[in-house]
């Protein structure tokens, strides 16, 4: 019989992160400082992060030993499953066989959990005692408020004020994890002030709540900022996704012929893909395929360029596919994937050639994502759904291969954005050339 279904035990838990610098066939280009223009050095660093997060965004060590006390909360919901979606096969008359990685499973209900409580570990091993940070559509203030409570730190988050508003329920298990919310800009810091007094009715951006977030922590001695995507350290932390998924496939002796996730910042899809980076090089018909929304197109518009991570600018320059640190995308309902830039490590294997890239509107997204809950039974997250979109288009190829795809959440805090798309109520959006080509103009000048 074919397994459907393969579970891990507990002790499989990885023991160690996969560090992917360590197997780049080109290094990444340095961040570089803000101001200076100059490769950044770890201290400057540490007004916003703890010394052992520093280390780890710069190692050059291939595998990071993960501390007991983080492997003791994944025992909470890992390792997560890897399912074959034998019904959504069946509907599609595929020969291909389709995996998916449930990381849907985590109390917050996405992967984010993964480097939420490694980072609220190393914050709280050098004595910070609270953590303020940004969310989008609210999956990783979650999460945050998750971790910060079982290490006793406090959170302060600073959410994108559209989805302040969208998305009450996810703000709502921010307030039981004990997190405090402030729709962002906030007249809380300097750079909220000044973004509101140039627009009073601003939706809010996840730059422009990164700035609030990275000030607040600059500004008071016994806090410190998390991000929860685009850092080395990030995808660091999710290679347990890829890193499990590897043995799962390799217990029931399949050979995966194409990967996907979805991109936002890009930790999913490293940290499932980045643990087969070996494997591609060994072998380049492996494809790695990195989904996006058409409404904020970074890796398949943007340019290869150095940028903010903020609309402030007051994070380091990183090398990234970007809209431009200025740009503020739709409000499409994958709020999780309106990010102007990109994680260096994916777009640096984009650049290489070893990524590939696609960009979907949201209706097909939709489309993709209720035959995949009318199949297999699980209702993904608006940003999950692109990867389940890619999916299905690859299956369609119906050429007998293996598919596997990172279930990277579920979309139970985002019904509002199926009934939309049910009462024929969605707009597909696509960036127009000229806002891009504008907003690409206000790149900082470097090297
Ligand atoms: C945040 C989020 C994403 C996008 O972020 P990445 O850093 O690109 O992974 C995708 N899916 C879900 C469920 C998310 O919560």
């Amino acid at each position: 019989m074919e397994k459907e279904r393969v579970d891990l035990p507990l002790s499989e838990i990885p023991a160690s992160w996969y560090n992917v610098l360590a197997d780049l066939p080109k290094p990444l280009p340095p961040p570089l400082h803000p101001s200076t223009g100059q490769p950044l050095k770890p201290e400057d660093l540490a007004p916003i992060f703890p010394m052992g997060l520093i280390e780890q965004e710069m190692s050059p060590d291939r595998w990071i030993p993960i501390p007991e006390e983080v492997r003791a909360l994944y025992r909470i919901w890992r390792p997560t499953p890897l399912i074959r979606a034998v019904r959504l096969e069946k509907a599609l008359k595929t020969s291909c066989r389709i995996y998916f990685k449930n990381e849907s499973v985590s109390p917050a209900g996405s992967h984010k959990l993964n480097t939420a409580v490694a980072q609220a570990y190393y914050n709280k091993k050098e004595g910070v005692r609270r953590i303020t940070t940004e969310t989008g559509a609210g999956q990783w203030g979650s999460s945050m408020a998750f971790a910060c409570l079982q290490f006793g730190l406090a959170c302060t988050i600073y959410m994108v004020k559209s989805s302040f508003h969208q998305k009450p329920y996810r703000r709502s298990m921010m307030h039981i994890w004990g997190g405090e919310v402030f729709a962002s800009p906030s007249d809380r810091t300097q750079a909220g002030r000044a973004i509101l007094a140039a627009d009073p009715e601003t939706p809010g951006s996840l730059g422009m709540a990164i700035s609030e977030a990275v000030e607040d922590a600059v500004t008071h001695k016994d806090a410190k900022y998390t991000l929860g995507s685009v850092l080395n350290h990030v995808i660091l932390h999710q290679t347990v996704i890829g890193l499990e998924t590897k043995r799962q496939l390799e217990l029931i002796g399949e050979t995966p012929d194409v990967l996907i996730g979805c991109v936002g910042g890009g930790s999913n899809f490293g940290g499932f893909a980045a643990p087969f980076l070996p494997e591609k090089l060994a072998n380049p018909k492996l494809r790695l395929l990195a989904v996006e929304p058409s409404a904020c197109p970074s890796l398949t518009k943007g340019d290869f360029a150095y940028d903010f991570g903020d609309t402030a600018r007051l994070t380091p320059l990183l090398k990234m596919y970007t809209l431009g640190h200025t740009f503020v995308p739709e409000g499409i309902h994958a709020g999780g994937l309106r990010y102007h830039g990109t994680a260096p490590i994916v777009a640096h294997l984009a650049n290489l050639g070893i990524v590939e890239s696609k960009a979907y509107t949201q209706n097909a997204v939709f489309e993709g994502a209720l035959q995949f809950a009318r199949t297999e039974g699980f209702v993904p997250a608006p940003e999950t759904s692109h990867a389940v979109r890619a999916a299905i288009d690859e299956a369609l190829k119906d050429d007998g291969k293996c598919i596997v795809f990172n279930y990277s959440g579920h979309g139970h805090f985002d019904m509002s954005a199926y009934d939309a798309h049910l009462a024929g109520d969605l707009e597909d959006y696509e960036h127009p050339e000229e806002k891009i080509a504008e907003a690409l103009q206000h790149l900082p000048k470097v090297g």
